[in-house]
Order: structure tokens, then C-alpha cells, then sequence
């Protein structure tokens, strides 16, 4: 039977579900707060340049493939994607450069370059990681809503050690402090402490070398913009710029949603793509909730919170030691961790995630120039840093890093700017506490353990997103789309 589904938010999760639900003759209202979709991958335009808000690292392309795929189109009639290699060019605190290499062959000799006696550990942490990978992948695309679905996990987990933190996971087999950094910090792009994040997550790492990690061509707005495209091709109602503020519950049923100008729209199912911890807290009232209540979402862990640099140049920076995606880090590693995750003030340091997409697309840009955005972690607002005051300085003290280290007379050479800092999150994109990607990818926050992609409350509300199973990352939050939408409609897709 065909539903009346509302869709708030219009981030990848929501975009998702959204179209797979669409591609099935389901009527679907998206409604999304900004002015644009995407989300965390809102692109900003700005004198000339396109600005990636969020995503830049694009993995597994037939989870995009899959979705076109069920509405009868071919993905790349929408967008392309290029193989990145270097994935990765990570700099030391000496600005030394580790080539994250995308063939194995290539990984091995860039490891013997920096650290010979790593190369045999460095054979057996791709096994292992292959193994956490071939026994997990597959719980990343079905529904986690039971506790008893944890049992068949336990063991595996155990037996692989996937329970160990990923830096000391990465530390039984690497020597060198460096490639210990090198090989643990993918826990940072879902919103995750290397120390403390379980190496089930690791298996982003052969993710990776399974699928590439891939760049869309005109940027990852290019991806957004077909995602929106295929949506509207489906029928689908989309309106920006419109606020949900109340998931109204009438006899423990979702039955529609209240807009910020007061009009109520009736749903069959409702699907919110919103930050899990925020939409309970302020979209449904606190009677109405017994298992996700003000007291457990307080008590919930959050991911850590970003500060983002987006900038222009009016020259270029070929002649530069840049990649297409740079880490750059410090010379404090756990220290500097600690005080994220623990919410220890703004740090005087900090480690750097530089993206330069002109490095492989010019066409972002006005000719002769150069795009880039740095990305900082930083504690989310439970830290009590007071960004109105705080951003400026730290703006400051990051661009002056980047001119003297990188990127010479960059501040005589801007054309362009724009920053986001934790205030963003929760006042633009309504993430609790301003955390970047949801609840933190905890032990005692995964699989049955983290929000489920329906909700222990509402039979007829499904959640989709980077604060729901499996979890942070455009992969994982196309894969609880695409959950969510088969718990609606567990039907084959027409094609
Ligand atoms: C700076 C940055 C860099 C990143 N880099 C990468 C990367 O390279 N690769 C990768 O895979 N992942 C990356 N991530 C993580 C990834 O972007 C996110 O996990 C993912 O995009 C989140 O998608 P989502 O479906 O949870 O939706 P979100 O992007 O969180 O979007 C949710 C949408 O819902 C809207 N919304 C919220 N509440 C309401 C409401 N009440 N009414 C209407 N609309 C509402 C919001 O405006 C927003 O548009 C990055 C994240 C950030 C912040």
C-alpha cells in the first residue's frame, strides 16, 4: 500500500531514504531547515568558488549506485567519480610526508621508506583489518533493533580483539609512533578518539582499499545535486528553507509534523534524517518519551565537534607539497585527544585536515585560483568555549600555521572565506551540544546499542543518520537510509 511519508532533513541519510521510498511509489514529503540539501554536505558559493561544507572523502560508490539503480537510472547520467591516490598525504610534526597509497604494493614500500621494521606488522594489520571487514561489513546494511541481535557479535568481536581501542589496536602490530598515528586516525572521521573507538571500525580501512576513495567531480554538491535531482524525477515534494518543529505522537504513533509556521502535515510513516538526540529533545514532547528521555540523552556520549576554514586564493598552490586530502599532525597526539574528548577548553595546538580539491578538479574555482578548507576537531559545547569570541583568534592562529608552514603569502592571496565552529552544529544543522557527528561510535553506543533506525518508541518513526545505527560517515548514513526504507517497505525494488 502506498504511504504518505514525510522526510525531515535532507542530509545524505534523508536523501536516501527519501529516493529508495520514492523509487517504490510511495508519496514523499522532504522537508529540510536550510536554504539548499545536503547537510554536512551543504556546498557554499562564494565569489566564484564552490566550497564543500562537510564530506570530501567519498567511499564505496555502489551504495550511490544502488539508489539510482532502484528508481531505473545510472548513476553517472548524475555525477562522476574519480579514484584518489594518494588517498591521504599525512605530514609529521616535522612536515615529513606519508603517502597513504592506494595499491597495496605501493602501501608496503611507502611503510618500508618511513619505518622498515614495520612492514611485517604493518602485512599482518591488513589482514586483521580484512578480517574484522569480512566478518562485520554485512551488520552495516540490516537493522539493529534488538539486543539479542548483539549476541552473534560478541564472539567475533572478542576473538578479533575489534573491542580494543584502534590506536592500541594498531599498536600490536606498528613500531613506529608516526604509522601508529598514520594507521589509527580513521576513527576521527566518524566522529570518534583513535585511543578509545573499537577497531570494529577499522574495517573503514578496507573499505577503503576495496571500493578507492573517490572524488566527485564539481564537488560533493555534484552528488547532492543529482541525489535532489533523481528525487524531484520521482515525484517527490521537496521544500527548503521549512523547519519541522514538532513530530506530533498521538496514541504512540508518529502522525505527522508541525512546520515552524504552524501548518501540521498528516504521515503514514515519518522518517527524520535530524540530529536522533536533538529531534527526541526538541521535536517530541518530554511526556510522550519514556525510553529516549531528557535524562538519557544528557547522559548519552557525542561525537567531538568541528572548526572549519573554508578559503580562496586568487593564485594557485601546484608548486606546493599538498595532496588532494592532507593530514597534518602535531606534535601532541593523546594529550591533544584528551582534551577534545574530554572538554578541556580550546587547546593552544592542533591537528589539521587540509582539503585542496582544485589539486583534481579546477573547475570549483574562478581560473588561476585555488580552493581549500581546514578542518580542526575541537570538544563540542560542553567544553564552555565562547566561540563568539574565541573564532576569530583561532582562525587566526590556524591560517598564520598553514602561511608559514604551507602555504606562503596565503593571507595576502584571500578571496574568499567563511568559517563554521561548533555554534553551527547546533544552531544551523540542530546537532546537540554542536557535536559534529552525532553520538560518538562508542562500544556501549553501536549496533543495538546506538539509536535504532526505528524507534523503540514509535513503530511508525524511523531515524536515519549519522546518530543512528551503523553510524557517522556518507556510507553509513546512505546505509540507514537505505534500512529505514526497507523496514517501511520491505517489498524488492521495481527494477
Ligand atoms: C566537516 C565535515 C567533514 C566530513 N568529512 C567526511 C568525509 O570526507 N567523508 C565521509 O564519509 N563523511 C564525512 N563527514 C561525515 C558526514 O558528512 C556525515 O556523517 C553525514 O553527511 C551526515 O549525514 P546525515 O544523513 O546524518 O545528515 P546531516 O548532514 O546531518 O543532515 C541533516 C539535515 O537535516 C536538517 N534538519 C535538521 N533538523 C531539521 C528540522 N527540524 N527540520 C528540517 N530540517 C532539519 C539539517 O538542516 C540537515 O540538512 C564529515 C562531516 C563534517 C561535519
Amino acid at each position: 500500500m502506498k504511504q504518505r511519508v514525510v522526510v525531515i532533513g535532507g542530509g545524505f541519510g534523508g536523501l536516501a531514504a527519501a529516493n529508495r521510498l520514492a523509487a517504490k511509489g510511495h508519496q514523499v514529503t522532504l522537508f529540510e531547515k536550510r536554504d539548499k540539501l545536503g547537510g554536512r554536505g551543504y556546498q557554499y558559493e562564494i565569489n566564484g568558488f564552490k566550497f564543500d561544507g562537510g564530506p570530501t572523502v567519498m567511499t564505496i560508490p555502489p551504495l550511490f549506485d544502488e539508489i539510482f539503480a532502484a528508481a531505473g537510472k545510472d548513476r553517472r547520467d548524475y555525477f562522476e567519480l574519480v579514484p584518489l591516490d594518494p588517498y591521504y598525504r599525512i605530514f609529521s610534526p616535522d612536515g615529513e610526508a606519508f603517502d597513504y597509497r592506494a595499491k597495496e604494493e605501493d602501501a608496503l614500500a611507502e611503510v618500508a621508506r618511513w619505518s622498515p621494521k614495520d612492514v611485517e606488522g604493518y602485512r599482518k594489520l591488513l589482514t586483521q583489518s580484512e578480517r574484522i571487514f569480512d566478518r562485520f561489513y554485512a551488520d552495516t546494511d540490516r537493522p539493529y533493533l534488538h539486543l539479542r541481535d548483539m549476541a552473534a557479535i560478541m564472539p567475533p568481536m572478542i576473538s578479533l580483539r575489534a573491542f580494543m581501542g584502534a590506536y592500541p589496536f594498531v599498536s600490536r602490530y606498528i613500531k613506529d609512533d608516526f604509522l601508529r598515528r598514520v594507521f589509527s586516525y580513521h576513527p576521527l572521521l566518524i566522529g570518534g578518539s583513535p585511543l578509545t573507538t573499537p577497531a570494529i571500525y577499522m574495517l573503514i580501512t578496507k573499505v577503503e582499499r576495496k571500493w578507492g576513495v573517490h572524488y566527485a567531480l564539481g564537488g560533493t554538491g555534484a552528488v547532492v545535486a543529482g541525489l535532489g535531482r533523481l528525487l524531484e524525477e520521482q515525484g517527490a515534494r521537496i521544500h527548503l528553507a521549512t523547519e519541522v518543529v514538532e513530530i506530533i505522537v498521538q496514541n504512540r504513533r508518529a502522525t505527522g509534523v508541525r512546520l515552524a509556521d504552524g501548518t501540521l502535515v498528516e504521515a503514514d510513516e515519518v522518517v527524520c534524517n535530524g540530529d536522533v538526540a536533538f529531534a527526541y529533545r526538541h521535536l517530541i514532547p518530554a511526556e510522550q518519551r519514556h525510553v529516549f528521555t531528557n535524562r538519557r540523552i544528557d547522559r548519552m556520549q557525542y561525537s567531538m565537534s568541528l572548526f572549519v576554514i573554508y578559503f580562496g586564493t586568487r593564485r594557485r598552490y601546484l608548486d606546493s607539497k599538498l595532496a588532494h586530502h592532507n593530514v597534518i599532525l602535531n606534535h601532541r597526539y593523546k594529550g591533544l585527544l584528551k582534551d577534545i574528548f574530554s572538554h578541556r577548553g580550546l587547546p593552544e595546538d592542533f591537528s589539521l585536515y587540509l582539503h585542496m580539491p582544485t589539486k583534481t578538479d579546477p573547475s570549483i574555482a574562478p581560473e588561476g585560483c585555488e580552493s581549500f578548507y581546514v578542518l580542526s576537531p575541537v570538544s563540542t559545547l560542553d567544553s564552555g568555549v565562547n566561540w563568539r569570541t574565541e573564532a576569530r583568534p583561532y582562525r587566526d592562529r590556524i591560517m598564520q600555521f598553514l602561511e608559514d608552514n604551507y602555504l606562503p603569502d596565503l593571507q595576502a592571496n584571500l578571496v574568499a572565506e567563511h568559517w563554521i565552529d561548533p555554534l553551527h552544529f547546533q544552531n544551523t544543522l540542530n546537532s546537540y551540544r554542536g557535536a559534529a557527528f552525532g553520538l560518538q561510535p562508542s562500544l556501549f553506543q553501536s549496533g543495538a546499542l546506538r539509536p535504532h533506525n526505528r524507534s523503540e518508541e514509535f513503530p511508525n518513526l524511523y531515524f536515519v543518520g549519522a546518530g543512528t545505527h551503523p553510524g557517522a560517515g556518507v556510507p553509513a548514513v546512505l546505509s540507514s537510509g537505505k534500512i529505514a526504507a526497507e523496514l517501511i517497505d520491505p517489498s524488492p525494488s521495481p527494477d
